[in-house]
């Protein structure tokens, strides 16, 4: 169930345009609005649910389908020289959209 209040649950219903790169049942793929690297793409399940501690067997079965389908998605968006994955968790790692999402950071050498 879609969570009306969520900015990420809206872009998944096409409330809120995004610059989508992929789609499939169980997620989403669009390009961070501010980017953070030369490729910067968000991956989100497409049920609501914030932290890794609150997936439930839906939640989990979308978070393995994401990392089983990242690899192509990023190298079809010009990562396929390697890429980092971040996913923030709360407060402290600055977390501000509380709806799971994956980062994929590349397409140039990377910095800390
Ligand atoms: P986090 O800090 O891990 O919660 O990351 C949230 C990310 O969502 C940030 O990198 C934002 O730039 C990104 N973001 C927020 N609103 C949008 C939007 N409407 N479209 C695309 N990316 C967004
Ligand atoms: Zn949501």
């Amino acid at each position: 169930m879609l969570n009306c209040n969520c900015i990420f649950c809206k872009i998944i219903g096409g409330e809120i345009p995004s610059a989508k790169v992929y789609e499939d049942d169980l997620m989403l793929v669009f390009k961070d609005i501010e980017p953070k690297a030369k490729v910067h793409l968000l991956a989100v399940p497409k049920t609501h649910f914030a932290l890794l501690s609150q997936a439930d067997a839906e939640g989990k079965e979308m978070l393995w389908h994401i990392l089983e389908k990242i690899p192509g998605v990023a190298s079809q968006n010009g990562c396929g020289n390697g890429y980092r994955l971040v996913i923030n968790q709360g407060e402290d790692a600055g977390q501000t959209v509380h709806h799971l999402h994956v980062h994929i950071l590349g397409g140039e050498t990377l910095g800390w």
